[in-house]
């Protein structure tokens, strides 16, 4: 079943939110005078890389919080693009409950499985 515009509307003010919140937690923790942590503030046309260049202490959370804020970014790409709920691997759709859940889902459940066991974490 296809997503309904209600809810991809949802689904992007959602990861807007969410968004918002990350960017400014990881502002209080970057500190670009020292050059331990650079982040863009805005949402870039090319290059949306992450430079690091920081020390160990907040190196774990800092890094949850960029790689979900890289995550949000691309999903709010898909949503823009029309892509967004299409599973990367197989072109299916991802299914509303499992998008529900995790907004930022780039696969449909069958395929992040296969991915998560081809790559596990860690
Ligand atoms: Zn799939």
């Amino acid at each position: 079943m296809p997503l309904s515009q209600q809810h991809l509307h949802d689904i992007e003010q959602r990861l807007r939110d969410r968004r918002a919140a990350l960017a400014a937690e990881l502002r209080q923790e970057t500190r670009d005078e020292d050059g331990l942590l650079r982040l863009p503030d805005h949402r870039g046309e090319g290059d949306r890389s992450v430079g690091f260049e920081m020390e160990a202490v907040d190196l774990a959370q800092s890094l949850r919080d960029a790689d979900e804020l890289q995550r949000i970014d691309a999903a709010l790409q898909r949503l823009g693009d029309g892509s967004y709920g299409t599973c990367a691997d197989c072109g299916e759709s991802i299914g509303d409950a499992r998008l529900r859940a995790e907004p930022t889902a780039l696969r449909c459940a069958a395929c992040q499985q296969r991915f998560e066991h081809l790559h596990p974490p860690g």
